[in-house]
């Protein structure tokens, strides 16, 4: 299987690079703003131990949301069901970065995925604490899943989008009046943007994924029902208002980032990371998510049967 894996990949790869329809970067961070969208590289992680990749799997990007994910897990070893009284675990069906329904829904953000939601985990994390303490939590959890200590923060990115991340003072602003940030706006937020600005390649996030998808070789970091219930979250939320096309498509559980990252798990199966920085209207990777599908349907890995 691994051999088909390879030349299914490398084809991909080849195919993706003749005929890409790249997308958009992401502009409103300057950092991010600067990447050549015409990029691409895939790293899937068996349960066999072997990883198998094509293009620019070895090079490093800004996982920008999908660190979202490792914040989570960090929140609910921490507090565990707690979390639940400040976020909620439904789809939104609005962009990343929306602020309507907190209005409505009285300053608890729909899910952890999207970013009202992710501030307030990340606040969470921050309780009692400094933010250098709460970045270095969710850095060793990275580094221990991926089993790899070279994996950093990417300080001018982190500081782009606190430079321009207007949208992320209002939600936190917002968040705050209605009683539901502990810390202040900007301490929080600090956080909150170093944490996205993480640098991983296709190769170091289909490690760390590794222990969400329940691989035998994967480091014991959460549990079986913790790990079923973030892709439950990921199937649902992940893709935010695309995620429904995301699972209507590639049938799998997965995490996009701004960056053109996507975290991709087959349970039991596969870790799967693929990046390619140039966005669809959602604001996800538009050939990562082209290369998700072929390489799900390929597999026959959809959770919903071969
Ligand atoms: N840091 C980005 C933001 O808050 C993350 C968004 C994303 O990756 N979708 O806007």
């Amino acid at each position: 299987m691994t051999e088909a894996l390879e030349r299914f990949l490398s084809d991909l790869d080849a195919e993706i690079r003749k005929h890409g329809n790249w997308g958009e970067v992401a502009d409103y961070i300057p950092e991010l703003a600067r990447v050549d969208p015409a990029q691409f590289g895939i790293a899937v992680s068996l349960a066999d131990g072997r990883i198998v990749t094509a293009g620019q799997a070895r090079q490093q990007f800004s996982i920008q949301s999908i660190s979202k994910v490792f914040s989570l897990a960090c929140v609910l070893g921490r507090i565990g069901e707690q979390v639940w009284t400040r976020v909620g675990r439904e789809p939104s069906g609005r962009p990343f970065d929306s602020i309507l329904l907190l209005e409505q829904e009285h300053g608890r953000p729909r899910n952890p995925f999207i970013n009202a939601g992710a501030i307030v985990t990340t606040d969470e994390l921050l309780t009692g604490r400094q933010p250098k303490e709460a970045l270095s939590e969710i850095l060793a959890f990275v580094r221990a899943a991926a089993e790899d200590d070279d994996i950093h923060i990417d300080k001018a990115v982190a500081r782009s989008e606190a430079e321009t991340g207007f949208r992320n003072v209002a939600l936190a602003n917002y968040l705050k009046s209605f009683g539901n940030l502990r810390n202040q706006p900007e301490m929080t937020l600090g956080t909150y943007f170093h944490q996205c600005a993480i640098e991983m390649s296709c190769v170091q996030l289909a490690r760390a994924g590794r222990v969400l998808a329940g691989l035998p070789d994967a480091p014991r970091l959460l549990t079986a029902l913790k790990s079923r219930r973030i892709n439950a979250l990921m199937m649902m939320c992940g893709h935010y208002d695309g995620s429904g096309d995301f699972a209507f498509r590639v049938g799998l559980p997965g995490k996009s980032g701004v960056g053109g990252g996507i975290l991709l798990i087959a349970p039991e199966r596969a870790s799967i990371a693929i990046w390619s920085p140039g966005l669809n209207v959602y604001g996800n990777s538009m050939m990562g998510t082209h290369a998700a599908e072929q390489l799900a349907r390929r597999m026959e890995w959809s959770v919903f049967g071969s």
